[in-house]
């Protein structure tokens, strides 16, 4: 099954994506997380997305296609993935389409989560991640068991991305509304499109996304 989630900046698009991934063994596939890789490993790529990310902008669609035209090749891939942050554009969107149907494949199913932009805010102020592993964690929503050490793998160390602050999180809502919300009209022409309220506690939300998932595969 290949997907696609879909959602502003701190919807939830992360931290449903790992949830596919344990219990269905789909490979989360985030942009985001593919160039701060690049950005951390110091890359000619990597300096070039910095501080387009750093001013929550977009990185240019040849960059992220090349990405994920290139990672959805891996063998891993073949049983299925989730793509999380991509596409952002209807640009990436069709380029998206071209290379699967170039590959033999389609994507089966778009499912937006929707949040109101008010609530954003404070999801992406509160957003930490475990260093070792990359659990999610948040401040109020979703707290480790014991404070200051990682449910997944013990770890006690945690970081903050850089543009998780209120500024830019402004900036990365306005490239939201203009470049990305555009595509939904796209997904949904084509019967695509699912709806989820993204608003709801993180274990509805993913008993949304479960019964979306058995629609599309009955
Ligand atoms: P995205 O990948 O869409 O940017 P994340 O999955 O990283 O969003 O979620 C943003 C923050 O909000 C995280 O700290 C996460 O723990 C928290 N969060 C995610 N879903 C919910 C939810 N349904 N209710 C409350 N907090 C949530
Ligand atoms: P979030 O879901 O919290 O907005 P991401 O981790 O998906 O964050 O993205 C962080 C930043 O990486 C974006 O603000 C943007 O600069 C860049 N980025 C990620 N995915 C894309 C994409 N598909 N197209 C362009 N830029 C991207
Ligand atoms: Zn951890």
């Amino acid at each position: 099954m290949k997907l696609i989630l879909l959602g502003p900046p701190g919807a939830g698009k992360g931290t449903q994506a790992k949830r596919l991934y344990d219990k269905h063994k789909l490979v989360q596939l985030s942009t985001g997380d593919m160039l701060r890789a690049e950005v951390a490993s110091g890359s000619e790529l990597g300096r070039q997305a910095k501080q387009v990310m750093e001013a929550g902008q977009l990185v240019s669609d040849e960059i992220v296609i090349g990405i994920i035209d290139h990672r959805i090749d891996a063998p891993d891939c073949k049983s299925g993935f989730v793509l999380d942050g991509f596409p952002r554009t209807e640009k990436q969107a069709v380029a998206l389409d071209e290379m699967l149907r170039k590959k033999g494949g389609k994507i089966d199913g778009v499912i937006e989560l929707a949040v109101d932009e008010a609530a954003l805010v404070e999801r992406i102020s509160g957003r930490f991640t475990c260093a070792k592993c990359g659990a999610g964690y948040h401040d109020k929503f979703q707290q480790p068991k014991k404070a200051g050490v990682c449910d997944v793998c013990g770890g006690t160390e945690f970081t903050r991305r850089k543009d998780d602050n209120a500024e830019t999180v402004k900036a990365r809502l306005v490239a939201y509304r203009q470049q990305t919300a555009p595509i939904l009209p796209y997904y949904k022409a084509k019967g695509l499109l699912h709806r989820v309220d993204g608003m709801a506690g993180l274990d509805q939300v993913t008993k949304e996304i479960e019964a979306v998932l058995s629609r599309i595969k009955s």
